[in-house]
């Protein structure tokens, strides 16, 4: 068993969140703190939370999780972030000496969820501002050639939909991201929130709206289930804290589509999702998970 602990920390636009693993797995220190945007404040919030996990402890590895794409250790287009582009891992490394692993929040998370409910083939749709998806298969978070895995919040559903922001129409994102649908309502960073209350109240507009992220999201699982038939599909995200009015159209959709057809019923896909549980750091565990050497979660095939 190597010395030293691995610390996790996962970047959101609001929180920066940082863990401590011993040599077992198990969580030994948790830090939360405010994010501040652009790269030298979250750079500086990241610096800190790592201190405050490690105290004078010894650092084995340190795994990073951002919203936004990454590359070679930079971070690109991290929206919520306000930051365009950035060196995350340099100056961190350079800091405390250690291996620094960067990789997409929605991957750490994956991972951190498969550590937690011990197994190793899942799906993690995350339903925030945009629509994207982490897989999980044999223990291990699948980035693909390119890194672009799991980025399904950009499979259009409906040539007539409204346009997304990638260029093509009818997007899932378009349709189930919180952030096309506050642009399309003009509502703010509670738009989702707020439509799903309209429509409780009948409004025609908001009802459109939610149907709309009901179909998204439904689109997003049955893609998952066809193209790696995990064994769980965790669903989680700002569009998730709605819990079970979030929960019930979905399943309203997928029963609706399992209704017309005997295949699609025999997926058993409403049995198959859950919320993701809150009040556990999982992006911020996956991320400490996610050296080279200890890449699988630990479960299931290896
Ligand atoms: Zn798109």
């Amino acid at each position: 068993m190597s010395a030293g602990v691995r610390v996790g920390v996962d970047v959101g636009g609001s929180t920066t969140e940082a863990v401590a693993l011993n040599g077992a797995g198990s969580v030994i220190a948790r830090h939360e703190r405010a994010t501040i945007p652009g790269a030298a404040g979250v750079t500086g919030g990241i610096i800190a939370a790592i201190e405050a996990v490690s105290a004078d402890d010894v650092i084995s590895s340190i795994g990073i999780g951002v919203p936004g794409r990454v590359a070679d250790g930079h971070v690109h287009d991290a929206v919520n972030l306000g930051i365009s582009e950035a060196d995350l891992s340099g100056p961190v490394a350079a800091r405390f000496a250690a291996a620094v692993h960067l990789e997409n929040d929605v991957r750490a998370a994956t991972r951190g969820i498969g550590r937690q409910k011990q197994i190793a083939s899942l799906a993690y749709l995350n339903l925030g501002t945009g629509v994207a998806a982490g897989v999980l298969v044999d223990g291990r978070v699948n980035g693909g050639s390119r890194g672009v895995a799991g980025e399904i919040g950009h499979l259009s559903i409906d040539p007539a939909g409204p346009v997304c922001a990638c260029g093509q129409r009818g997007c899932i994102e378009a349709f189930a991201g919180g952030g096309a649908i506050a642009q399309r309502t003009g509502g703010g960073p509670f738009a989702v929130r707020d439509a799903f209350d309209r429509a409780d109240d009948g409004d025609p507009a908001a009802r459109e709206v939610v149907s709309g992220v009901a179909r998204g999201a439904a689109a997003a699982i049955r893609t998952l289930a066809l193209a790696v038939d995990p064994e769980r599909i965790v669903i989680g995200g700002g569009i998730a804290r709605l819990g079970d009015r979030l929960l019930a159209p979905v399943i309203g959709e997928l029963e609706r589509a399992a209704n017309g057809s005997a295949f699609l019923g025999s997926l058993r896909l409403a049995a198959r999702i859950e919320l993701l549980p809150r009040g556990v750091p999982i992006g911020a565990i996956g991320a400490a998970l996610s050296d080279a050497r200890s890449a699988a979660i630990g479960v299931g095939a290896g």
